[in-house]
């Protein structure tokens, strides 16, 4: 026998009415390891259960008023009293009496009379088979408590569910996810939780044991919401036998987003990129514009020399031809004109080299003018001038300032390229505001886009196909650079008003 399974602590309650029994039964387990009380009527043994809560009760059938059946079927009934064993001790040897005691909850049955190693020998086996159930128990609920203990220490969300798709257990993330609290979500199936269009194939995959990723589908909320989760199945098998399945899902509304903001961010670097590669062509095309322009500048000064000399044998005929002449005349004019507009050209895409002197801005916007002709002519408008500046002065760059007149110019000729109101032209005006000079640019044209305010002057702001959208942050940054300052107004009438000032030189600037 081992008595390692037997604590010494085991209590056990003998109840007979027989004080010759009682005794003999104390006498038999005297020597042995156990606290012993006793009883000696079914009331008794009730309150005595209740106060020592014996780990074995050894009781006796035949007992007036209360008999032993009744006794036992009050102690299972008790919480306090149901785990202690029972034990029947009756004279009666009859198999039916015996069934009845064990359909009342007794784990043995010992004869009267008995004999005493019989006892103890029962005793020993029902206690050690006792403690057995009991490790096993608290083992079990161990084991449960760290279950518990895992599954809600996990971010996701977990769901059991029964074959048919009833939820027989759910964590904590689950419970907050689903916005159920957990007595709610018990036993309904697993259907109220998604959308109904997937409801049907959901529960179809837990009922056929199949395992399901998804890694994205709509969750329903307990408030008939809607956000998006990653989703697994797996079923959940005892000896083969499709048991049920596991759902772990997560929310996934944050990580969308993110991969939302990261496409749109890689896409807005791409366009950078590209903008960013034409800006460097242009810059490339400007560097070479001088040499360009000198490569086209030899041969248009051959042409307007041949034709002047050509004019001379013409003039020396006997005869001469005066249309011919003429037309001679003409194509050394426009050679000339063309070398001209070279030039400028080659003059506007110069590196400055920080040349700020006095100039008059009357001058400024004239020569910008005469450049933009050309693009005014190709949009079909017009530029009028309105300039009132007499004989002012400004301290400037004037490639920088002739630079942002030119970009809003051509800004005002772009936005008029579809107008209706082509005919009216686009107008230059300059005048002279306490100690500024302002220039404005009026066109006619299509009117800004909605919302541009914010964004109008910010680098690569633009809603043209081909634009880049760095001119106007480009113009605001030399203007601020001259003290000046740069705005707009949306007309009334039609098309937007962009006007920039810039202080007049005082004195000591002009001495
Ligand atoms: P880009 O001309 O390359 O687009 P800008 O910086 O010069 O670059 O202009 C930015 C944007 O401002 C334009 O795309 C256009 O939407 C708006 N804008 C500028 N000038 C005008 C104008 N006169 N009329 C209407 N919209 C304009």
């Amino acid at each position: 026998m081992d008595h390692n399974d037997i604590e010494e602590q085991d209590c056990l309650l003998l109840v007979d009415d027989h004080p010759t029994a009682l005794s003999m039964l104390q006498l038999v387990l005297a020597n042995k390891p156990y606290r012993l009380v006793t009883a000696s009527n079914g009331q008794e043994a009730i309150r005595q259960a209740k106060y020592h809560r014996p780990a074995l009760v050894l009781l006796d059938i035949m007992m007036p008023d209360m008999d032993g059946f009744e006794v036992c079927e009050r102690l299972k009934a008790d919480a306090d009293t149901a785990d202690s064993a029972v034990i029947f001790l009756s004279a009666v040897d009859d198999s039916q009496v015996k069934v009845r005691g064990f359909s009342v909850g007794a784990v043995d049955y010992v004869n009267k009379p008995f004999s005493g190693a019989e006892v103890v020998a029962r005793v020993e086996t029902h206690l050690r088979t006792k403690h057995l159930e009991d490790r096993l128990a608290r083992k079990n609920s161990q084991l449960e408590a760290q279950n518990q203990r895992i599954l809600e220490s996990i971010n996701e969300g977990i769901i059991g569910t029964d074959r048919d798709g009833r939820i027989t257990l759910i964590n904590g993330a689950a419970e907050q996810l689903t916005g159920w609290g957990n007595q709610s979500l018990m036993d309904k199936t697993v259907g109220s939780i998604f959308e109904a269009s997937d409801r049907l194939i959901i529960q179809q995959l837990i009922n056929q044991g199949q395992s399901f990723v998804s890694e994205t589908i709509d969750m329903l909320t307990a408030n008939q919401k809607t956000f998006p989760i990653s989703l697994s199945i797996t079923p959940t098998r005892y000896r083969g036998e499709i048991e049920g399945a596991v759902l772990v899902f997560r929310d996934i509304t944050e990580q969308l987003a993110q991969d939302d903001a990261l496409n749109k961010a890689a896409e807005e670097l791409k366009e950078q990129r590209e903008r960013l590669a034409h800006i460097e062509r242009l810059s490339t095309m400007g560097e070479m514009t001088a040499g360009f322009a000198h490569e086209v500048n030899q041969p248009l000064t051959a042409i307007s020399n041949y034709a002047r000399v050509c004019e001379r044998f013409a003039n020396k005929l006997e005869n001469p031809p005066e249309r011919l002449i003429e037309t001679l005349q003409k194509m050394e004019k426009q050679a000339l004109r063309a070398s001209e507009v070279i030039q400028r050209l080659r003059d506007f895409v110069k590196r400055p080299v920080d040349g700020r002197a006095l100039y008059a801005p009357n001058e400024l916007v004239l020569e910008i003018v005469q450049l933009a002709e050309v693009d005014a002519r190709n949009n079909g408008v017009q530029i009028h001038l309105d300039l009132r500046l007499d004989d002012a002065l400004v301290f400037v760059d004037p490639i920088q300032i002739q630079q942002v007149a030119l970009n809003l110019i051509r800004n005002g000729l772009e936005a008029m390229s579809d107008s209706a109101e082509r005919d009216l032209g686009l107008w230059v005006t300059g005048v002279i505001r306490g100690d500024t000079v302002q220039i404005s640019v009026r066109d006619r044209g299509v009117g800004l886009a909605e919302g541009a305010e914010n964004e109008l002057f910010n680098p690569f702001y633009t809603t043209k196909k081909n634009g880049m959208g760095i001119g106007l942050s480009v113009c605001k940054t030399i203007i601020k650079d001259h003290q000046g300052n740069i705005g707009y107004r949306r007309e009334q009438s039609g098309g937007t008003t962009f006007w920039f000032d810039l202080p007049l030189a005082d004195e000591e600037t002009q001495q």
